[in-house]
């Protein structure tokens, strides 16, 4: 009778939460993503396990499917784990499943998760702030959702680290309207499948970054501290 909405963290199957494996072990049906590593599904043994990402070619479940799936497995079991890549409410629309959970009067956790947007760049040595050169950080999506009335993301922002999550479909045209703001000398990273035994880190610049060719799941780091990153890289022994 109870939902856990949990973050499995970016990948990397050792990168998952005490709490949520003990959860997982106790669980009677998980409903999981595509992002949620199925090797964590492992400590799951006995449940039921019901896959709601996308599929290439295939329709995926909408979100009101997800959240009616949620409330039926609700009814029906004690132990319902909802696992989601990174961190439930980093992109992962877990505030939208939390809150058509508790509309039905249904109990809700929520297990935080190493998101991507931290844990991937820390994984491979980038600090995403570093005295100095970068004081703040913005993580944004790069593909806001096109149902939107209106546009929230603006690129205009003021951070010395700019995180984009989302952001490969829609490459081209984010990192012109990013160029309206910042220089095109401006480094940057794209980390393919972080934390992942098929990992690929590509390092180029705003004026440069497009000629790579990149797979999502990505994520781009934006800001003088691929600078350091490099540093970092040259003096590893
Ligand atoms: N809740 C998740 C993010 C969901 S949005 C989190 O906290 O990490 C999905 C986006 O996350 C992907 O498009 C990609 O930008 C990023 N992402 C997730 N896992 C990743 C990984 N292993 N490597 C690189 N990017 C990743």
């Amino acid at each position: 009778m109870v939902v856990y909405l949990v973050g499995a963290g970016p990948g990397d199957p050792e990168l998952i939460t005490l709490k949520a494996v003990k959860l997982l072990e106790k669980a009677n049906v998980v409903i999981y993503d595509r992002l949620a590593n199925e090797k964590n599904l492992k400590h799951a043994d006995g449940a039921q396990l019901i896959y709601v990402g996308k599929k290439a070619g295939s329709h995926s479940k909408s979100q009101d499917e997800i959240n009616n799936l949620l409330i039926e497995q609700s009814k029906q079991h004690e132990v319902v784990v909802r696992l989601k890549g990174g961190d439930p409410f980093v992109f992962g629309r877990g505030g939208e499943e939390m809150l058509a959970l508790l509309e039905k009067g249904i109990e809700v956790e929520v297990v935080p998760g190493v998101t991507s947007a931290i844990g991937v760049p820390t994984a491979i040595g980038l600090p995403i702030t570093h005295r100095g050169v970068a004081t703040s950080f913005t993580v944004v999506t790069g593909h806001e959702d096109p149902s939107k009335s209106k546009r929230q993301v603006n690129w205009n922002y003021n951070a010395d680290t700019m995180v984009i999550l989302m952001g490969v479909g829609q490459l081209d045209e984010n990192i012109r309207e990013i160029m309206k703001y910042k220089d095109s000398k401006t480094p940057v990273c794209i980390i393919e499948r972080g934390t992942m035994p098929d990992e690929r880190i590509m390092i180029g610049t705003l004026g440069n970054i497009t000629e790579k060719n990149v797979e999502p799941p990505a994520i781009i780091i934006i800001g003088p501290v691929v600078e350091i990153f490099k540093d970092i890289q040259a003096q590893r022994v």
